[in-house]
């Protein structure tokens, strides 16, 4: 079945169906269809009303996205405490692709979270730290659009095993688009080097998972790519996704 075939179904069935409906359909139609066929049927569903969020490890999804629709906001969570290379490929993402990148902030500083709340709140307390520097400022920054693209995967992790390429979200009550869910890392690699994919150089200094730097280490071969973030606090979400 092809893209549009799958827009002329769920426009048919618009008038009966609401949005989760419609959410559900799309997921088992779309199980099987290729990445670039769920993007250009999210392009074409929610228009303008439709954003990416990009952590800037690499610009895989970025790169995806851009070519089925060129300008699409890109949701860049600036914490605060990202590494220099992070801050780094978000500017060259600006340079190289045609997206338009937006800077979420947080609502307070880190000095004014330090202030407030203590130093180092995120080797105690790194849910609350990952609320207030993560989750709050993308809930607030996804308020204006019906939907929102991630470059998650099903292999991943254990807790990222279930998603669907097309999913209801519910914490926030709109769209959530995986279009790279059923990849590999074998197939992230060789969409990389086929197509000269920007990533963030931490890549090649054995951060195969990058967040925040006072939440992420280095990885040794043959370790869990996803075990370098937040080690030894028991955590394996920041809250955005799971
Ligand atoms: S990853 Fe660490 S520093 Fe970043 S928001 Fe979460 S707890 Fe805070």
């Amino acid at each position: 079945m092809s893209v549009v075939d799958i827009e002329i179904g769920l426009k048919q069935q618009r008038g009966v169906m609401d949005i989760q409906d419609i959410v559900a359909s799309a997921a088992v139609f779309l199980e099987d269809a290729s990445a670039r066929e769920i993007i250009r049927w999210a392009a074409a569903t929610f228009g303008d009303r439709l954003c990416i969020t990009a952590s800037m490890s690499d610009a895989l999804l970025i790169d995806l996205v851009s070519r089925v629709k060129p300008g699409v906001d890109t949701l860049f969570i600036d914490t605060g405490y990202h590494f220099v290379e992070t801050i780094g490929t978000r500017d060259a993402v600006r340079q190289v692709y045609d997206v338009n990148v937006i800077d979420v902030m947080p609502s307070r500083t880190v000095a004014e979270q330090e202030r407030d709340l203590g130093p180092r709140l995120f080797g105690r307390n790194p849910d609350l730290c990952c609320y207030l520097r993560k989750v709050e400022p993308l809930n607030r920054a996804l308020e204006p659009y019906l939907a929102w693209i991630s470059g998650i995967r099903r292999d991943e992790a254990a807790t990222r095993a279930g998603i669907k390429v097309v999913e209801w979200d519910e914490k926030r009550q709109m769209v959530k688009v995986n279009p790279i869910a059923r990849w590999t890392q074998e197939d992230v690699d060789n969409y990389i080097a086929d197509n000269g994919v920007l990533i963030n150089p931490l890549h090649y200094d054995n951060y195969p998972s990058i967040g925040c730097a006072p939440c992420t280490r280095q990885v040794a071969p043959g370790e869990d790519p996803r075990s370098g973030r937040w080690a030894g606090l028991g955590k394996t979400e920041c809250g955005l996704h799971i």
